[in-house]
């Protein structure tokens, strides 16, 4: 039998990278406090990380995916170098205020748990066993949406956070065998 495991679930901006509304250019990037070494820790645990994120500015026209990828190759060189790794990633482009209407209405975008749902029947994820740390209300609504656990987090070392959701893990694990 197939037995599904734990993962983490990290929103984007204001989580792993600084939060200054709609960040997409590279000179603009910097991660919030021990981001980097937050997502290594989980790594050493050999717990997957998988990023979350809405990205509706991409649907009010501010940026385009292109912009969205290179943002993203930058910022995961980054933590390569921090000696940690993404799974993948899952991105909202919609937006309830897009100019163009197929772009407005999505299952995806946060509060919906459709990119926590998405990621875990690819990646054979256990939502039950799992965490998603955001730092908003919307975040906390797509985690118990999905089934899993949320984490807020409200500034700080993001450390503290990360390290909180995998001693959760652990225990889940330890509980269930
Ligand atoms: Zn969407």
């Amino acid at each position: 039998m197939l037995s599904l495991r734990p993962a983490i679930f990290l929103d984007r901006d204001g989580v792993i990278n600084v939060d200054h509304g709609y960040p997409h250019k590279l000179e603009h990037f910097a991660f919030m406090p021990d981001a980097e070494t937050a997502i290594k820790h989980a790594h050493d645990k050999n717990i997957p990380i998988f990023i979350v994120t809405n990205q509706g500015g991409i649907g009010l026209g501010y940026f385009d995916i292109t912009a969205m990828r290179q943002f993203h190759d930058h910022m995961l060189a980054q933590i390569a170098d921090a000696g940690g790794h993404i799974t993948d990633i899952a991105y909202c482009p919609h937006h309830p205020k897009s100019a163009d209407p197929v772009m407005r209405d999505c299952d995806c975008r946060k509060p919906k748990p459709g990119m926590i749902l998405d990621l875990a029947q690819r990646h054979q994820i256990d939502v039950s066993k799992s965490i998603m740390i955001g730092d908003r209300p919307t975040d906390m609504e797509a985690a118990s949406s999905a089934g899993c656990q949320g984490f807020l987090y409200q500034g700080g070392s993001l450390l503290t956070v990360m390290d909180s959701a995998l001693q959760h893990i652990a225990n889940v694990a330890k509980t269930i065998s």
